[in-house]
């Protein structure tokens, strides 16, 4: 699947002007500041797709002024830094103000369709909300920052991107002591449900109507035409987190850290932190070490995604106007979910209809995935190769499975299943192929180029981009990068410190 290559870029560092539209909110929303330079800072990774984004022809700029206006130590025409405030519900347990500890937005720069995309440097220094922090970020969680949104990006699911990393030899403390690092992001808004929730605990409600306003006029300008348009607001951001939680779910994504101040108020995927994709599947997986209740496991996100809407329409309900209109656009979740979420089994299981019995052939094949701990991502890929009739093919899929007659039974059931509507095999493959992805972030390979990272040997990030960049191609060459885990990967933990 080649994409045509995108035009020329046409902007350098020069051209690209920032406006701030963020900064057109009263200032309460946010505190003016410039990040702190770091000293010497060096290119760790960039990505030409993100860069395309801005329009910015990175090959006319120098690599000089890209490291120091990314590390935050060289402004861009027209940027006006600021922080962020935002409060936020922490492991379900109100965690009060909170706000960018370590975030500046720069500002933001149309793109050739005239969307305009926020540019924020993560881990630039001390801000009014840093708190306990040091306002800087680690090499090792910038590298998974940035990998991991640009593959989500790739598999197609929503998500602030990220530009590139720029690295210092300035050491931080940590569990051990390490070196800093800075990633920039991209996103329309880093807009949270927790930036409503500030002002609604405060007992603001002007500026909780303000940025309501502000979120409906710049985001959701048709939805001031419905007869209650902060409903509508709730109701939509309810469709899109509910649908965008079916995405993580079908490709095995676990955020690991789905406080209401890492929710989007555009239903993107914001705020990678211990996030990780299934391997061996068990619906009970906590990605997060940190987590120890499992309130952020795999098969309790579409219900936390829930409770986190219903966080953000408590913040909203003094604009909606009634208790009825919100709990109405609440309930919209459930449907929202299971439509995409069975759109998109019927995709990973290549079934053009839907039959009664579909739910029951999903469910009897999750109970298998979770019986044999089987690879979640190379399951659906050997099961996407599968043919129309038993050949000796299956044995890659079957070599997965522990209780191989129980999958052999359920084989036939699918097979039956594919014959009642005269599946065509050539084309459902195909089809299964472009939504089973090959290539995700597997905890072990960011390991791997993490740890060459922190030898200065950047090349295996660069590598990985490419790879996670193309998620449902082949790519023979890089076959190894599909495979299981080693064992040593069993021993990786991924907690909240970065
Ligand atoms: P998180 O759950 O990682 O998104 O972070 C929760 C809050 O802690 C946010 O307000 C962050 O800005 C803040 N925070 C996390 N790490 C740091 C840090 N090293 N310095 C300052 N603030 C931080
Ligand atoms: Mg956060």
């Amino acid at each position: 699947m080649n994409s045509p290559a995108p035009p020329a870029a046409t902007k350098t560092l020069h051209t690209l002007t920032l406006g701030n539209r963020f900064a057109t909110l009263p200032a309460a929303f946010y505190t003016v500041l410039q990040p702190t330079p770091l000293p010497a800072p060096y290119l760790v990774a960039r990505s030409p797709a993100a860069a395309a984004l801005l329009d910015l022809d990175v090959a006319a700029t120098s690599e000089q002024e890209f490291i120091d206006t990314f590390t935050g130590n060289r402004l861009l025409p027209g940027s006006q830094p600021l922080a962020a405030v935002y409060s936020g519900h922490q492991f379900g347990v109100w965690a009060g103000q909170l706000g960018d500890g370590r975030a500046i937005l720069l500002g933001d720069a149309a793109d050739r369709q005239q969307q305009r995309w926020e540019i924020q440097l993560k881990g630039s220094g001390l801000t009014p909300y840093s708190r306990m922090g040091d306002g800087r970020a680690v090499l090792r969680s910038s590298i998974r920052e940035f990998l991991c949104s640009e593959a989500m990006a790739a598999l197609g699911i929503p998500t602030s991107r990220a530009l590139c990393i720029t690295g210092s030899d300035q050491h931080i403390m940590r569990e051990t002591p390490e070196t800093t690092a800075v990633v920039t992001r991209l996103a329309p808004s880093f807009i949270r449900f927790g930036s409503f929730e500030h002002w609604y605990y405060n007992d603001r409600a002007e500026q909780l109507q303000i940025l309501a306003d502000f979120v409906l006029a710049h985001y959701f300008p048709d939805l001031r035409q419905q007869a209650n348009p902060y409903q509508a607001l709730l109701a939509e951001v309810t469709r899109r987190t509910a649908e965008l939680i079916a995405q993580w779910q079908a490709v095995g994504f676990m955020h690991g850290v789905m406080n209401t101040d890492n929710m989007s108020i555009l239903g993107l995927t914001i705020d990678y932190g211990p996030y990780g994709f299934m391997e061996a599947y068990d619906e009970q997986h906590i990605c997060n070490h940190t987590d120890r209740q499992g309130r952020y496991s795999y098969r309790m996100q579409p219900t936390i995604g829930h409770w986190n809407c219903h966080a953000l329409g408590q913040a909203l309900l003094p604009l909606i106007g009634s208790v009825a209109e919100t709990q109405a656009a609440l309930a919209t979740y459930e449907p929202a979910f299971q439509r995409k979420w069975d759109a998109l089994l019927h995709r990973k299981f290549g079934l053009q209809s839907t039959q009664e019995q579909d739910q029951d052939l999903f469910q009897r094949y999750f109970a298998l995935l979770q019986e044999s701990h089987a690879d979640f991502t190379l399951s659906f890929r050997q099961l996407s190769h599968l043919g129309n009739q038993p050949s000796a093919q299956d044995e890659a899929l079957r070599d997965l499975f522990i209780d191989r007659t129980a999958l052999d039974l359920w084989l036939e059931n699918y097979r039956q299943r594919l014959a009642s509507e005269n599946s065509d095999e050539q084309q459902r493959q195909q089809g299964m192929l472009s939504s089973n992805p090959k290539y995700v972030l597997r905890n072990y390979l960011a390991q791997i180029a993490i740890e060459k990272a922190q030898n200065k040997d950047f090349s295996e990030i660069e590598k990985l981009l490419r790879i996670l960049e193309r998620p449902y191609d082949e790519q023979p060459e890089y076959a190894a990068y599909a495979n299981l885990p080693p064992d040593w990967a069993g021993q990786l933990e991924v907690s909240c410190s970065s």
